[in-house]
């Protein structure tokens, strides 16, 4: 009798099989604008966007972060790069009898600093606590809510005049030939740096999470206009983002290596682990496909907030090419393949 396995939740090619053999041919899933079935960041239903993340992170703190910070980034942020204002969070919390305290404290107030620096509050919650064994000390679950951003007619009546975009929506199946990739900063921090704590690796002196909500930097690229299509390299990483957007867009991609902003200790620990860290989860990263004419205003607006500061364009779409293409520094090219599943398991 087969088994659930931890790949088929760890973002890759697995949880894509997973989705369709449980999710797409058990749910109805074609209700609303942008439906269940597209399998995008959030839903958007009579013009709500909507969307939900449970945060199994392990352990519950590491550099630069904690569950709490994650599950109100996590959730900000699927809401946000939909081209849409985050309005309020929920929090369900599910915790082991045992748990301590003062660590709950923490939590807490984890939660509710990130979802001021993010401007959404947490309006509705759910708790239960279980016995011991039968949760790994706390699972959070976050659902979030937002309205479409108020700059978002414009911001598509750009890519309009760009050429032709049937979708009302920001979505990953909008990419065309052409339009011009951006990485809002340096990934692979937030699995390194849980990886390495997680395994005392030593290199979590040096890298902490990039865990942050983007929700200004996608309003300040969407104010600008042009884009269509933001989301965030969570699990899986940059390659898996890449390869959804070729996959659902009908169109290739190409990427250039040197122009990945890639810190030197995350490089270093890549290296060392084995692991490639264009497969690597962020949390406080997003990719943009803008049209060509206004890549590089949209790039200069989210260098000017702190989440973007390291923002570069990567690469473009193209129909000449199939999948995701790398150019590497050596001058050569390589077909980036989705990965199997992430390589750092329980990361958010
Ligand atoms: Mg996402």
């Amino acid at each position: 009798m087969s088994k659930i396995t931890m790949a088929q939740g760890a973002g890759g090619e697995r949880m894509q099989e997973f989705i369709r053999e449980f999710v797409l041919k058990e749910l109805e899933h074609d209700f609303g604008d942008i439906p269940l079935g597209a399998l995008d960041d959030a839903a958007v239903v009579d013009g709500i966007v909507f969307t939900t993340d449970s945060y199994t992170v392990k352990p519950l703190f590491f550099p630069g972060g904690d569950i709490g910070t994650l599950a109100v980034a996590g959730t900000v942020n699927d809401v946000s790069v939909m081209g849409a204002a985050p309005i309020a969070l929920s929090c369900g919390m599910i915790l082991e009898e045992g748990f301590s305290e003062s660590d709950l404290h923490r939590i807490m107030s984890s939660l509710n600093r990130t979802s001021r620096s993010a401007g959404v509050r947490i309006v509705t919650g759910d708790t239960k606590v279980v016995e011991i064994g039968a949760v790994d000390e706390l699972f959070i679950n976050t659902s979030g809510i937002g309205r479409r951003s108020t700059h978002l007619d414009a911001n598509l009546e750009r890519v309009r005049a760009a050429r032709e975009f049937l979708w009302n929506w920001p979505n990953d199946s909008g990419v065309a030939d052409g339009d011009v990739l951006i990485v809002s900063g340096s990934i692979g921090n937030h699995g390194v740096a849980l990886l390495s704590f997680r395994e005392g690796y030593g290199f979590e002196t040096e890298v902490r999470t990039d865990a942050a909500p983007l929700n200004h930097l996608t309003e300040s690229a969407v104010k600008v206009g042009g884009v269509v299509a933001m989301k965030d390299p969570t699990r899986g990483g940059l390659s898996n983002l890449l390869n959804e957007w070729a996959e659902k867009s009908k169109v290739g991609l190409v990427v250039r290596e040197e122009d990945i902003p890639i810190d030197g200790p995350v490089m270093a620990a890549c290296e060392m682990l084995g692991i490639d860290p264009l497969e690597v989860g962020n949390e406080g990263k997003v990719v943009l496909a803008v049209v060509p004419d206004a890549a590089e205003e949209v790039l200069k607006a989210i260098r000017k907030t702190p989440e973007g500061s390291n923002a570069r364009i990567v690469g473009r779409a193209s129909k000449d090419v199939e999948g995701v293409l790398l150019e590497t520094q050596t001058g050569g090219k390589r077909l980036v393949e989705p990965p199997v599943g992430d390589p750092v398991p329980r990361i958010c």
